[in-house]
């Protein structure tokens, strides 16, 4: 009997999932990711997350955000899909939001401004917020820090960074996403001997669905595409850089995203 666990970060209306969605969705369910959070990006995207999430009570919920990759499309009306959408019981959290200098899609700017207005909405709401930062540290950690107070729980999903930036983002209280970049030996080798640093109350797991497929997997899967299913493998290689058992970290981070989401 698998032990259950929850995808915190899965971006199940990615169109490479459009042929197979429901099959991706059992394979999940059947390697025991009972229940998934479906990411929001943009307002398109924010959209169809919650119209998947509603058909599917119990096993999805979504977020409702706009990527930095987005941030110059970030309009007045995004601010109020999102602000409407989380008034949905399935919309969970806002994000994904932030700041990402690494591919500068949307101009720097245009990042700062859109991921302040999400943290006001997060902050009027009293939503949980889901947080993106690559190569962005200290400009992330100087808007972020600040608003924290009237905010109820935010995480850093999909931390790839290096001892420090972790220790930081645990002194100011932020919950830490791990994906599959751990299980990668080129980029995350580093992740192995500083995941364990996390304390067990603030670790989630997550697999950023359809990127970032763990290279560990035996034997190699055919398709690159990653899928919910393959979280089993992130549980895997987090317990066992922490030297935890594989149940008590599933056990730990499934509370942990049921406390972070305010799961029913
Ligand atoms: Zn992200």
């Amino acid at each position: 009997m698998p032990y259950p666990l929850i995808d915190i970060g899965a971006n199940l209306t990615h169109d490479s999932f459009d042929e197979d969605r429901e099959a991706v969705m059992q394979r999940a369910k059947a390697a025991g990711v009972t229940r998934m959070i479906v990411t929001g990006a943009s307002d398109k995207g924010n959209i169809a997350a919650a119209a998947l999430a509603e058909l599917h009570p119990g096993s999805l919920c979504s977020t409702a955000g706009v990527h930095p990759h987005h941030a110059s499309d970030y309009e007045a009306s995004s601010d109020d899909l999102i602000r409407s959408l989380v008034e949905k019981d399935a919309v969970v959290a806002v994000g994904e939001c932030g700041l990402d200098y690494f591919r500068n899609f949307s101009p720097r700017d245009a990042q700062l401004k859109a991921f302040q207005s999400q943290l006001d909405i997060a902050a009027d709401t009293g939503l949980p917020v889901f947080l993106h930062q690559r190569d962005a540290h200290d400009d992330f950690v100087e808007l972020l820090e600040p608003m924290l107070p009237k905010i109820s729980r935010a995480v850093a999903h999909c931390f790839t960074g290096e001892h420090e930036s972790l220790r930081e983002y645990l002194s100011m209280g932020l919950w830490i996403g791990v994906t599959g970049w751990i299980c990668d030996e080129r980029r995350g080798a580093h992740l192995h001997d500083i995941v364990s640093i996390i304390p067990d109350d603030k670790l989630l797991i997550e697999t950023d669905a359809p990127y970032l497929m763990p290279r560990t997997i035996q034997p190699k899967p055919k398709s690159r595409r990653n899928e919910p299913a393959y979280l089993t493998e992130v549980l895997r290689v987090v317990a066992e850089a922490r030297d935890q058992s594989e149940e008590h970290v599933a056990r730990i981070t499934t509370e942990n995203a049921i406390n972070f989401f305010d799961l029913k």
